[in-house]
């Protein structure tokens, strides 16, 4: 299972590729024994969550997210005693032990529709991507949605309007594709605001496309319509994580069974909990 920003070499070995709610729905769906996670962190545990019975490994036990590192139960547990009660909705970007303590998931591929759904008899808190939360907040009109003050540094730190102002001058025919993370100054200026699979789908409708994403996503356009201009926003704009992950260590990783995923049962329960509701949506 391999996720879009994964190298082009690592698509070649895949059986499935996708988003990171693609992913999760395969997870669930699969009676393979053993499942080889080509992503970060919080992926294959999402796995591991929504399928205990197979064995979950990742080829690169330090291909993390940082943004999902920025929460944890310590900070959570601080912060919600200063809150009223709340929701608490988590990003799919989250580590199973945030998931066990939250209401529901959702990913960048569902989350306006989460969000819109859920009761307003309390405020959300929304966790861990600021960014993702302002974008849902005005997607759904809710007011009362408390972000956390997460952000993905690829996203958040590499685009700014002004790359946007000068991509359009050079390829004024170009569509710009921002994903949620990105600031929402950044996403204002988008053509399309879509998670990566979503993106992938767009890119079937127009000739020439411009990504503020992960740099990985227009090798996966290119892969899926060979005619199409696919440019990044920024070339710089690399998810180092995401690259930890590397055709030999795949193979060692089938060779050896490494790196396995466990997760304490209790704490899977509970965050099954929470990803079933989003599925439930
Ligand atoms: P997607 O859910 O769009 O695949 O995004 C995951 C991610 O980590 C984006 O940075
Ligand atoms: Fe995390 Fe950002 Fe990398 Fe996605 S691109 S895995 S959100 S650090």
């Amino acid at each position: 299972m391999v996720h879009n920003y994964q190298r082009p070499e690592i698509y070649e070995v895949a059986d499935f590729i996708g988003d990171s709610l693609d992913l999760s729905l395969k997870a669930k769906e699969t009676n393979a024994q053993l499942i080889v996670f080509c992503g970060v962190h919080f992926m294959a545990e999402t796995a591991k969550i929504l399928n205990p019975k197979s064995k979950v490994i990742i080829p690169d036990i330090n291909a993390r997210c940082p943004m999902a590192d920025m929460v944890d139960k310590e900070k959570l547990l601080i912060q919600l005693e200063k809150l009223p009660d709340v929701y608490i909705v988590s990003y799919v970007n989250t580590t199973a032990e945030i998931k066990a303590l939250s209401y529901i998931c959702c990913t960048s591929a569902n989350a306006v529709k989460v969000v819109s759904q859920i009761p307003e008899d309390k405020p959300i808190l929304f966790l861990p991507d600021k960014n993702l939360a302002n974008y849902v907040s005005k997607k759904t009109g809710r007011k009362d949605i408390i972000p956390w003050d997460g952000f993905c540094y690829v996203h958040h730190l590499y685009f700014e309007p002004e790359d946007i102002k000068k991509k359009r001058k050079e390829f004024p025919n170009a569509k710009i594709i921002a994903h949620p993370e990105c600031k929402p100054e950044v996403c204002e200026m988008a053509d399309f605001i879509a998670s990566t699979s979503g993106m992938v789908k767009l890119a079937s409708l127009f000739d020439e496309l411009i990504l503020a994403t992960e740099v990985g996503l227009c090798e996966r356009i290119k892969r899926e319509y060979k005619n199409k201009k696919c440019l990044p926003l920024k070339d710089s704009a690399l998810c180092s994580n995401m690259k930890k992950i590397t055709i030999e260590k795949v193979l060692k990783a089938l060779e050896e069974e490494i790196y396995e995923i466990t997760i304490e049962e209790e704490i899977r329960e509970k965050a099954e909990e929470a990803l079933k509701r989003m599925f439930a949506l």
